[in-house]
């Protein structure tokens, strides 16, 4: 039975890069025998416009019933004024929480053809390949009480409450077992098990959790510590899974350690793999309409789709080489361009990943 993808371009470059990475999936299902129907909606400030809320029923309802979602990105100065309960982002919190995405994977990788893209030294961070996996529906930024109340001294007091259930932190530690089966089968869980106790919890469960994954070696890590693993040998890492606030902050970390925001993919997936899949980047108002924005996270968006919630495993591969065969052909959008490459536009590169893939 064919799968259905809903595509939603979304605010600012969205529309953009979401046609390219079409392109790719266009190329997929006419070519490569790829079983796909594809369905485009509104979300974020287009779908305001439009429909006067940025996850319009309509959208939710198309997201609900796909098997996967993949989105270009929100928001942008047209819509900041706007109350906070319609701005675009709602959108994609939206989302997010209906569609009961618990698990944020965030590759970071860094193609050996960019290396000079990062601020770190190449020898450090060339060849860099990490996935964060990141718990993204519990913890400290949703649990309750929560708030902040005026103190009898006439002084404010600001609380949020850090909280996880064992059953939590079970489902996303297997998420992350099951990519550490899929990759160099390592996993380091990230905590901070010495001062709270949440957290000593997590590393309880994650150590019992990990007895059902015999060939995945199980680490546990600090989240200082972790953070300075991070920029000092960043490729001692195969899979990290933590908590959503330590991840929140760990995961734009090792983002830019790659130096290139445009090169990088995201996946939240639920408890049946059904997941949505985005660039890590904005919608970059700045250069929108241009046709200057860099379409690869979105096309490794697609990757990722086709990973992990379409099971296509080769085509998935395919996908990534072919970004990789472009790369080497010396081809660079402007925020990935240095001298001795060659500058073109986010269709031209679109349009060389297809290519690629047909070779
Ligand atoms: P941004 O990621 O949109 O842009 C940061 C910088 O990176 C800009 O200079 C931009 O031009 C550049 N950039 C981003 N993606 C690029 C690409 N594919 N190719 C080339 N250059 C790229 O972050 P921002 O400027 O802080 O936010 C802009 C808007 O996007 C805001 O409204 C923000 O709320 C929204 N936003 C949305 C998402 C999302 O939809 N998931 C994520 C982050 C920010």
């Amino acid at each position: 039975m064919s799968k259905n993808i809903l595509v939603l371009p979304g605010d600012g470059i969205g529309p953009e890069i979401v046609t390219e990475a079409v392109k790719v999936m266009a190329c997929l299902r006419d070519e490569f025998g790829l079983d796909i129907e594809m369905d485009e909606a509104l979300v974020g400030g287009a779908a305001y416009d439009a429909a006067g809320h940025p996850l319009p029923e309509a959208t939710l309802t198309l997201a609900r019933e796909a098997d996967a979602v993949l989105l270009g990105a929100v928001g942008g100065p047209k819509w900041e004024p706007l109350d906070i309960s319609v701005r675009p982002e709602k959108g994609l919190l939206g989302l997010r929480s209906e569609l009961g995405l618990f698990a944020n994977l965030r590759p970071a990788i860094l193609y050996p053809q960019l290396a000079d893209a990062s601020t770190l030294r190449a020898e450090v961070v060339s060849g860099l390949d990490i996935m964060i996996v990141r718990e993204l529906t519990g913890g400290i930024y949703f649990g309750q009480p929560r708030g902040v109340r005026v103190l009898e001294s006439g002084e404010k007091e600001g609380f949020n409450t850090l909280v996880y259930r064992e059953s939590e932190v079970d489902r996303i530690v297997r998420v992350a077992m099951d990519i550490a089966m899929k990759r160099g089968k390592r996993l380091c869980s990230v905590d901070k098990a010495n001062v709270l106790e949440c957290t000593e919890m997590w590393r309880q469960v994650a150590t019992r959790t990990a007895a059902d994954y015999p060939e995945v070696e199980l680490s546990h890590m600090y989240v200082d510590n972790a953070a300075m693993q991070l920029v000092r040998a960043p490729k001692q890492f195969d899979v990290m899974v933590t908590t959503n606030m330590f991840g929140d902050i760990l995961s734009d970390c090792a983002a830019m350690l790659t130096g290139s925001i445009g090169m990088l993919p995201s996946a939240s997936l639920d408890e049946n793999g059904k997941g949505m899949y985005e660039p890590i980047h904005g919608s970059a108002p700045d250069i929108a309409g241009q046709g200057v924005a860099n379409p690869l996270a979105t096309i490794l968006s697609v990757a990722m789709l086709l990973r992990y919630s379409l099971n296509e495993d080769a085509l998935a591969a395919r996908v990534e080489q072919a970004v990789e065969q472009v790369l080497d052909t010396g081809i660079r959008t402007a925020d990935i361009y240095s001298p001795g490459t060659e500058k073109v536009s986010t269709e031209v590169m679109g349009d060389a990943v297809v290519n690629a893939l047909r070779s």
